[in-house]
């Protein structure tokens, strides 16, 4: 590598070309070891600023976090004017660095509107990565917060000094721990608005911070995500799409569950797999390899509380069969503090409807072996008896029996008793497959059923038909919403 070396006026002609003017403002992010060797050092950079901006331009570097050499000379310039902020501070050299710097401390978010972030962008100014990536960006932060991201959290700074006196205050949404900046540059480069060039060795990027917004808020509301990395060893990522995640089903009617046993083995992995993929809500179907079942009144009680106090609530207990236990699980999910059953549909629906009902436990009924005709006859007569069953919609079951799941099985005849819909898939001759990639009509059951504002669970992986892994299916299931 060869060290290029390069002088105050040789960097302000090279600004210059790239496109500044006298008068205008530029937000500088820089790394002077970029420019190869400049005589003069990180002064002779500002100098050059300084030359093309003029009496009438304004300079503004972040002087928060860890600080470059160019950064630190616009600092320590005994002229510069600070935006006084206890988590965003700014320094300003020029014409309108009072004006930009003024009372940031106050705004409601740290990047937003009354900040210099966005008076630079009303004013016209730039945003100039000189030998650094978007990484360094910190207008991005502005485009998070202006969307309110639901993964932004609020951040306190206590007792700091303002010329108001010591202040303490709440930033409502703050940026977090990591983020994937750089991902957003081909986007800025094929939109047209951010020039590019060379000063020096460094590569130097010059964009409208107004364009700079406007195209990362379309990119925002096109994937809130869309500045978290894709590393899945990324926990900071992973945690901030979780609650991307969950703030999306918050505002749906439905709630999504994850069946216990496609969330994991052991307590504690159902509730961290539940927590990353953003899903607040399990169905009780087995742990520890034992089916629901089977398990004792104790150790379901035990499970319940565990969910519960890892801020994960139990939809219902699930049994796979019908036994003898049946009668004994609705005392279980009584004393449990669940009081809802899922169990397969039969003849002895009667029955159990009837016990449950004394113990104030809800049932709702599965298609295990069961045509749609079947089914609805059973449920109606139900009804008639005015004993209230539930149905669990499985598309997979009813593609197994041959029928059409969405248009025969449902429309014609169940939608009435419908209470909980399976988010399971498989081809008509039962093969299990990943959701919408086999016959069950998932999209169409999931579509209908919003449309009617449904209040119950939709379980993922629900009746033991699983194919991979909770985030597989959790990442299907955004991307059925996304997509209707
Ligand atoms: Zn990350």
């Amino acid at each position: 590598m060869t060290t290029e070396r390069i002088d105050r006026d040789q960097i302000a002609a090279d600004l210059r070309s790239l496109g500044l003017l006298a008068g205008d403002i530029v937000l500088l992010h820089s790394s002077l070891s970029s420019l190869g060797h400049v005589e003069g050092g990180a002064a002779a950079v500002v100098r050059a600023f300084l030359d093309v901006l003029g009496e009438a331009g304004t300079l503004v570097v972040p002087i928060f976090g860890s600080l470059g050499a160019i950064t630190e000379v616009v600092r320590d310039d005994p002229r510069a004017v600070r935006s006084v902020h206890p988590k965003a501070c700014m320094a300003a050299l020029g014409a309108k660095a009072a004006e930009i710097c003024q009372d940031h401390w106050k705004a409601e978010l740290a990047h937003g509107p009354d900040t210099p972030y966005t008076r630079i962008a009303a004013l016209g100014g730039y945003v100039c990565l000189l030998g650094v990536d978007q990484d360094r960006n910190t207008t991005l932060h502005t485009v998070e917060e202006l969307e309110r991201l639901a993964y932004l959290k609020p951040i306190t700074a206590e007792s700091f000094h303002t010329s108001e006196g010591l202040k303490t205050k709440t930033w409502p949404y703050f940026p977090g721990p990591h983020r994937n900046f750089i991902g957003l540059d081909r986007m800025l480069r094929d939109s047209g608005k951010m020039r590019m060039g060379k000063i020096g060795s460094a590569i130097t990027r010059l964009i409208k911070s107004r364009d700079l917004i406007e195209l990362a808020t379309a990119a925002a509301r096109q994937n809130p995500a869309f500045v978290l990395c894709d590393n899945p060893n990324c926990a900071d990522c992973t945690n901030q799409r979780a609650d991307l995640r969950r703030d999306r089903l918050s505002r749906e009617s439905f709630t999504l569950a994850a069946a216990a046993t496609l969330a994991g083995k052991y307590l504690p992995e159902i509730i961290d797999q539940c927590r990353a993929v953003g899903i607040d809500a399990v169905e009780l179907d087995g742990l520890a390899g034992r089916p629901a079942h089977a398990m004792s009144a104790r150790q379901i009680a035990s499970a319940v509380r565990e969910l519960d106090s890892g801020s994960i609530r139990v939809t219902a207990i699930r049994s796979g069969i019908l036994s003898d236990t049946n009668a004994s699980m609705m005392d279980i999910a009584a004393a449990s503090g669940v009081r809802r059953l899922v169990l397969p549909l039969s003849g002895d629906a009667e029955v159990l409807l009837k016990a449950a009902a004394a113990k104030g436990v809800r049932l709702s009924f599965f298609n295990a072996d069961l045509s749609s005709d079947r089914a609805s006859a059973l449920l109606q007569s139900l009804a008639a008896k005015n004993l209230r069953p539930g149905f669990v919609f499985n598309g997979a079951n009813f593609a197994r029996a041959g029928e059409n799941p969405f248009l025969g099985s449902y429309k014609k005849k169940l939608r009435r008793f419908v209470d909980q819909l399976d988010l399971v898939d498989a081809t008509a001759d039962g093969t299990p497959q990943p959701l919408a990639c086999g016959h069950a009509e998932v999209k169409e059951m999931i579509s209908i059923l919003r449309c009617a504002s449904f209040v119950g669970p939709m379980v993922l992986g629900a009746a033991n038909r699983q194919v991979g892994t909770l985030a597989d299916a959790a990442a299907r299931f955004e991307h059925l919403l996304d997509t209707m």
